[in-house]
């Protein structure tokens, strides 16, 4: 199965994402999560990023296209994957059907996290709070006013995706503001027949 996670940062793609990885055996590609640890490794594209990731806006299409065409060529991305913060952009959607297109693969399922924009803004207030009380790092863009730029970029340049992947026939919309696993019994429904 090779899906897309979409939704708008804090909805829980993460969660969902990780937890859909081990139901069905397929590897979780985080774009978030592979520029982290860039970051933190300082190699080159961490280097390029950090900054921008830091403001709260969009890292260049180039270079997470790069890291998304390199990792699903990977063994363990061979029978399926499931994607999460990728693509972001319009032109990103595009670079992953021609990807994918070379292998004579396509998007099985495009599932969207729908969510209220400003419960979203204590959803992360929450996760920051929590994140600190259990010892774990507070990532610097869970800042309220960081996520509100995240949040913007992702209703200016990542809802465009969305009509995109309607278009294609394969989107389907879950609750994001129900709990975790009222989401994971909607996403778990729409992969039942896919499997
Ligand atoms: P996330 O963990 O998915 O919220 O991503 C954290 C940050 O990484 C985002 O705010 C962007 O700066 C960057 N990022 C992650 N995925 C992408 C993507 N597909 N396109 C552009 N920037 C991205």
């Amino acid at each position: 199965m090779r899906l897309i996670l979409l939704g708008p940062p804090g909805a829980g793609k993460g969660t969902q994402a990780t937890r859909v990885a081990e139901k069905y055996g397929i590897p979780q590609l985080s774009t978030g999560d592979m520029l982290r640890v860039a970051v933190s490794a300082g190699s080159p594209i961490g280097l390029r990023a950090k900054a921008v990731m830091e403001s709260g806006a969009l890292v260049s299409d180039e270079i997470v296209q790069g890291i998304i065409d390199d990792r699903i060529g990977e063994p363990d991305a061979k029978s399926g994957f499931i994607l999460d913060g990728f693509p972001r952009t319009l032109a990103q959607a595009e670079a992953l059907d021609e990807m994918l297109a070379r292998k004579g693969l396509k998007i099985d399922a495009a599932i969207e996290l729908t969510v209220d924009a400003e419960k979203l803004v204590s959803r992360i207030i929450n996760r920051a709070a929590e994140a600190k009380a259990a010892g774990r790092p507070v990532r610097k863009d869970d800042d309220p006013e960081i996520f509100r730029t995240r949040l913007a970029a992702y209703f200016r340049e990542t809802a465009a995706v969305t009509p995109y992947y309607a278009a294609k026939g394969v989107l389907r919309f879950v609750d994001g503001m129900a709990s975790i696993a009222e989401v994971a019994g909607a996403i778990d429904a729409i992969l039942a027949p896919l499997e």
